[in-house]
């Protein structure tokens, strides 16, 4: 019997981790120390980039018939508006915003994992592991009080933001916490007069609220409220930060969550110690501001999926992993710089440099170019992997994406169930002998290149490896002779 890959967590992350790895025939068993599924609401937004995923995954119909579709962004002061970016401007198939609660996101990611024949281990908690250079022998509790051994190939730790398996690698969580306590509630609004599918912010001389719709006559607000007491928010206060800060005339009723958080910024260095994986919010925490947290970590576990794939297969050099804390690392800093400014600018304290911040935001949200630039940021849509070890050439000279660039967005995207690259290329005999030598790591199918006569080599998750002129191969073939396992190196023709 193969030894499986351990997920621990069933939250957001660990349910993509272990239901990409099932898609891709990797043994794999997923644990969480809870009984059952969170019943909070917690994060709302799956953007883009993440849509995308979920539909080369074949998850994705299951999520657009739940959520709402939000279409657009406004910033307002009471009943002005001072700026509206439309997310029909995101150049995605998906050019929307899904408001999906995470109770629900959870329960559909578990759905589609039993539909690839796994299962969440509930009330089951890791509590040791030992990483050698066989397996991880990992300790786990299960709800009688009996203990398991579990002999797993590799350990992934999607156990949060306190991380059991991080403090005990003895990784640094680096970063800040800010000194602002935040409400967060989920209520009925009566006399809202935003339309229902557009987010919105309001910015006040007291602070910032954020008003999210969450399903007909239910949102979501968050608002900036200097120091956390002890006990959570009442409905009354709510009001009162309504009434003052919003746009006037809203009834609020029937709160359904009532709590408050503080916001910390935090990621480790390495995603990775030998066997030892972290992914999503184990990984790096973000202000739920930008609504990226959940995102970011999703994207961790589609990134990391299809590597441990190939090299669980025998199929990929086991290298190919040190790429996903190098690929992956970068992306959670950059996130975290962007929602850090993003959440001081919405907490600007200083009457001038507010006002300052209205005349401005006015005049930048005016162009179209700077819309485009923020919303490519939000949705997803601009990550990329410059600095991937795994890239090879250059798209100079050609009309397509580089190398580390996200590709093609337009086409269909198809759903496969091997981890397996494809060749955009023009159809002659070199492009099908480079196929046929190479039939562990590239899909069979040769596929049209987009500018009509260049080379792309394109990665499981979408993401461009290589790229060439006509007839020049040898970046292709260095990109897939580094990834080639080499008990499985082709013979040279
Ligand atoms: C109020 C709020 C709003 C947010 N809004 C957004 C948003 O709009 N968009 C967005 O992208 N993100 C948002 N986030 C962030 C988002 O909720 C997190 O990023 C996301 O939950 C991280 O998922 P995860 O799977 O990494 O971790 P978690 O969801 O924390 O799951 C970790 C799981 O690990 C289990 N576990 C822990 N230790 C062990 C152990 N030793 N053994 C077994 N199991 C263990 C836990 O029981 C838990 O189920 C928000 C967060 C908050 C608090």
């Amino acid at each position: 019997m193969p030894k499986p890959v351990l997920v621990v967590g069933a939250g957001p992350v660990g349910l993509t981790m272990a239901a990409e790895l099932a898609r891709y025939h990797v043994p794999v068993r997923i644990i969480d120390q809870s009984q059952g599924r969170t019943d909070k609401s917690r994060a709302l937004a799956v953007w883009p980039r993440t849509l995308e995923c979920l539909a080369a995954s074949g998850c994705l119909d299951a999520f657009l018939a739940t959520g709402l579709r939000a279409d657009a962004i406004g910033i307002h002061t009471g009943s002005r508006r001072i700026g509206r970016i439309a997310f029909d401007q995101i150049a995605s198939p998906f050019n929307l915003l899904l408001v999906i609660p995470q109770s629900e996101t959870e329960r559909l990611l578990e759905t589609h994992l039993a539909s690839l024949g796994g299962k969440v281990e509930r009330s089951t908690e890791l509590t040791a592991f030992t990483d050698t250079p066989e397996g991880v022998i990992c300790r786990v509790r299960h709800a009688s009080g009996e203990n398991e051994e579990i002999d797993a190939s590799w350990l992934i730790g999607c156990d949060g933001a306190h991380s059991f398996v991080r403090r005990t690698l003895g990784m640094a969580f680096e970063g800040d916490t800010l000194s602002t306590g935040f409400l967060i509630a989920d209520v009925h609004l009566t006399g809202f007069a935003i339309p229902p599918n557009e987010l919105a912010i309001f910015w006040h001389p007291d602070g910032a609220l954020m008003v999210f719709p969450i399903s007909p006559g239910r949102y979501r607000i968050i608002a900036d409220i200097g120091t956390i007491s002890g006990q959570p928010p009442n409905l009354g206060q709510v009001q009162s930060i309504m009434d003052r800060r919003g746009p006037g005339g809203v009834t609020l009723s029937d709160p359904a969550w009532l709590s408050h958080f503080g916001v910390n910024e935090r990621t480790v260095r390495d995603y990775r110690a030998d066997r030892v994986f972290l992914a999503g919010d184990a990984a790096h925490i973000h202000s739920p501001a930008g609504g990226q947290g959940m995102n970011t970590g999703m994207q961790d576990a589609f990134n990391l999926a299809w590597k441990l794939a190939l090299v669980e297969q025998g199929k990929a050099n086991p290298a190919l992993l040190d790429s996903y804390s190098r690929e992956r690392s970068p992306v959670a800093r950059q996130i975290l710089a962007e929602s850090g400014r993003l959440t001081r600018l919405v907490l600007l304290r200083n009457p001038l440099a507010q006002r300052l911040r209205g005349f401005l935001a006015h005049r930048m949200l005016g162009f179209p170019e700077v819309q485009r630039a923020i919303v490519n940021r939000l949705s997803g849509i601009a990550i990329a992997y410059p600095d991937s070890p795994l890239n090879a050439g250059s798209a100079q000279g050609l009309r397509g994406p580089s190398p580390g660039q996200r590709f093609m967005p337009d086409l269909p995207i198809a759903v496969r169930d091997a981890a397996r690259f494809t060749l955009w290329a023009t159809d002659d005999t070199e492009a099908r002998t480079l196929i046929g030598r190479y039939p562990s790591l590239l899909d069979p199918h040769l596929r049209a290149p987009p500018d009509g006569k260049g080379s792309w080599l394109v990665r499981p998750d979408g993401y461009v490896a290589a790229t060439s002129r006509a007839g020049k191969w040898s970046p292709i073939e260095a990109a897939l002779s580094k990834i080639v396992a080499k008990t499985a190196h082709p013979p040279k023709t």
